[in-house]
């Protein structure tokens, strides 16, 4: 149940500096000029991983995207509370370990050029379904993963699955032109429902087969998330698809 749960009455009441602080800014290198009663971060999250799980998935970016801030969203606590402290005792280990500055210098993007410090996940407890235009602000993200999502077979339970045309509009708000949500799941019925439930909104286009296999975000996806080790495991197959977010027409 999530009748406990608190969410920010809009994206600047969100305290960062919890999740990320390392990033915390000094006064003169605030982003906004609002005031909050809490401290502010040198960068927003860009990338949103919806129901984590384990975190498999960031724990695999973090040495992928150094550059951005990626965020987990889970709605059971204890799991949610697992990927935290499993965050906490990876930065513990690294600032133990690191004997040079590991500032990484980036080449191409995806590339892991510096041991990780875990600093640049966090894992926050949310049901996605409500709300997430008041975590992040418009075109905040750059990419969005629905990795392995429940299925909820039977029709009456369609209505719980995280890709819908209500849904979408949210996803696209939060994603900035040019921005990507990745899907991939075992359940061909729900590949098929979100490539049609996506492919139908006016916000996004399908990426091609030879881009999304060239993304280094697909290979993350089938092989270091918790349910796609467990699908390759099994055998089964694991369906991915990719929708660039585009540019919305001009006003009229
Ligand atoms: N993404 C992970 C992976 O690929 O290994 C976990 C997949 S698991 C099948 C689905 C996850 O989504 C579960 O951990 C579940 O608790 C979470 N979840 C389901 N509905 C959610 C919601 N409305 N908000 C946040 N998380 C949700």
């Amino acid at each position: 149940s999530d009748h406990d749960l608190t969410y920010p009455s809009s994206p600047s009441e969100m305290d960062w500096s919890k999740h990320y602080p390392s990033f915390i800014a000094t006064s003169d290198e605030s982003t906004t000029t609002t005031e909050t009663s809490h401290p502010k971060t040198t960068k927003q999250v860009t990338i949103a991983d919806i129901g984590c799980g384990f975190g498999g998935l960031l724990f695999a970016l973090a040495p992928r995207f150094p550059q951005d801030l990626i965020l987990g969203l889970e709605i059971r606590t204890s799991v949610t509370e697992f990927v935290q402290d499993k965050i906490a005792a990876l930065r513990k280990q690294a600032q133990l370990t690191s004997t040079t500055d590991s500032t990484p210098t980036l080449t191409n993007e995806g590339d892991a050029t510096a041991p990780p410090s875990y600093q640049n996940i966090s894992c926050l407890r949310a049901n996605t379904m409500k709300f997430l235009p008041n975590f992040f602000p418009r075109s905040s993200l750059r990419k969005i993963f629905l990795c392995f999502p429940d299925p909820h077979f039977k029709a009456r339970k369609h209505k719980a699955r995280i890709v819908s045309t209500t849904l979408n509009s949210e996803y696209a708000y939060v994603l900035r032109p040019g921005g990507k949500i990745y899907t991939i799941t075992d359940v061909e019925d729900l590949h098929n429902w979100m490539v049609e439930h996506l492919a139908a909104h006016e916000s996004f286009e399908r990426v091609g087969e030879e881009e999304v296999e060239g993304d280094v975000c697909v290979e993350v996806m089938r092989k270091e998330t918790e349910e796609g080790k467990k699908v390759e495991r099994n055998g089964g197959r694991k369906f991915v698809a990719v929708f660039r977010r585009l540019e919305d027409p001009p006003w009229p």
